[in-house]
């Protein structure tokens, strides 16, 4: 569905500020729940099936308000509100729609009077879409994403324990300086750092080389250290509010025997930038090293990544990034290096700057 659809683009504004969580006359400070606002994408979390016997389903069916229904509980924790930004499944993601997610982000994080928000979304995007919301959106307020791995009508459907973790987190104090998450399956991930792992399992979210950044357990929020050193919430590199388009930016797999044909279509196709999801620690043949240089001589800016699952892709190991003017994409995998390489095009195209972010990104 397109996000510029009639239902997509609605806003639904659900007023569901419990009477139960409203302070009473009298009441100390700590007993009023926090509000925490959830901001509606779609994705699996809002899916149905037509038949729950079988394996098919449809992704962004339901609105925020069904999300919210679904989880009564979620009255006790906080005073939840929420809108639907749109209604997609996240394999429809594209710069337009993280564009108007980022604007919209950036509104609540400045408006007054919540504590926190919640981005339901699909998970086969949500490392990049998270990734790009943390490199441009500041947040005094913690957003946390959440979705499920099972529609909402499937037997032991994991969207609504998601949900009711994911508001946990938005409004804890503890995460107040963690910046963007992903909350999953009892797991809170850094947008950074956490990727999809599996294509169906309900554990399908990790973080490969760090680690969760903490647990949350039916709503008890548990953040380790990091927060707390800001490592994991660095302020947002490139606000958009002026911003209407993203830089060309193309992912190109790594195979034995890969040739050259891909690259050139690529660079003929505009690409201002290509990732390489190279091979072991960010290798390719021969043949489409010729590519890749002659891709550089045009002006493409190079990222040398990696299809390995774990690892990072540091400078100058088998590939002298030195000499052929290419950039390593350190802790990056493919998909969020493309995030991180069409933000730092918004920047700069200078070799030595757009390394540098992707060391300290
Ligand atoms: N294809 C779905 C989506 O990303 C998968 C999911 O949400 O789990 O929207």
């Amino acid at each position: 569905m397109a996000i510029n659809s009639p239902l997509a683009t609605q806003v639904l504004m659900i007023s569901l500020v419990f009477a139960s969580t409203l302070p009473a006359a009298g009441w100390c400070a700590e007993s009023v729940k926090p509000n925490v606002f959830i901001a509606a994408t779609g994705g699996t979390i809002a899916g149905t099936q037509a038949n729950v016997e079988q394996h098919g389903y449809t992704a962004g069916q339901l609105g925020v308000a069904s999300l919210i229904a679904a989880v009564p509980q979620l009255k006790d924790i906080a005073a939840v509100t929420g809108e639907q930004v749109m209604n997609i499944p996240s394999q429809d993601m594209n710069d337009a729609a993280w564009l108007k997610l980022a604007r919209r982000l950036e509104e609540l994080e400045h408006s007054a009077g919540l504590d926190g928000i919640v981005v339901t979304h699909g998970t086969d995007t949500m490392e990049e879409t998270s990734m790009f919301v943390a490199l441009t959106v500041d947040t005094p307020k913690p957003i946390v994403f959440t979705g499920s791995m099972r529609p909402a009508t499937a037997v032991s459907a994991d969207g609504p324990m998601n949900l009711y973790n994911a508001v946990a987190v938005a409004g804890s104090a503890a995460a107040r300086s963690c910046g963007v998450m992903v909350a999953f399956n009892d797991q809170i991930h850094s947008a950074r750092y956490v990727y999809k792992t599996n294509t169906t399992r309900p554990d399908a979210f990790q973080s490969v080389d760090r680690g969760p950044i903490g647990t949350v357990d039916t709503g008890q929020v548990d953040i380790f250290g990091v927060c707390a050193a800001g490592t994991a919430s660095p302020a947002p590199k490139v606000p958009i509010a002026d911003i209407h388009e993203l830089p060309k930016v193309e992912i190109i797999y790594a195979y034995a025997g890969m040739g050259r044909d891909l690259i050139d279509a690529a660079v003929h196709a505009g690409a201002k930038g290509l990732v390489i999801a190279g091979v072991g620690d960010g290798n390719i043949t021969n043949e489409a090293l010729a590519g890749l240089r002659d891709a550089r001589a045009k002006g493409t800016v190079i990222v040398r990544s990696t299809r390995v699952v774990s690892g990072f892709t540091l400078r100058n190991a088998e590939v002298n990034d030195d000499t052929e003017g290419f950039v390593a994409s350190s802790e990056f995998k493919p998909s969020k290096a493309r995030v991180v390489l069409q933000i730092a095009l918004l920047k700069t195209s200078s070799l030595s700057e757009i390394q540098k972010y992707f060391d300290t990104w």
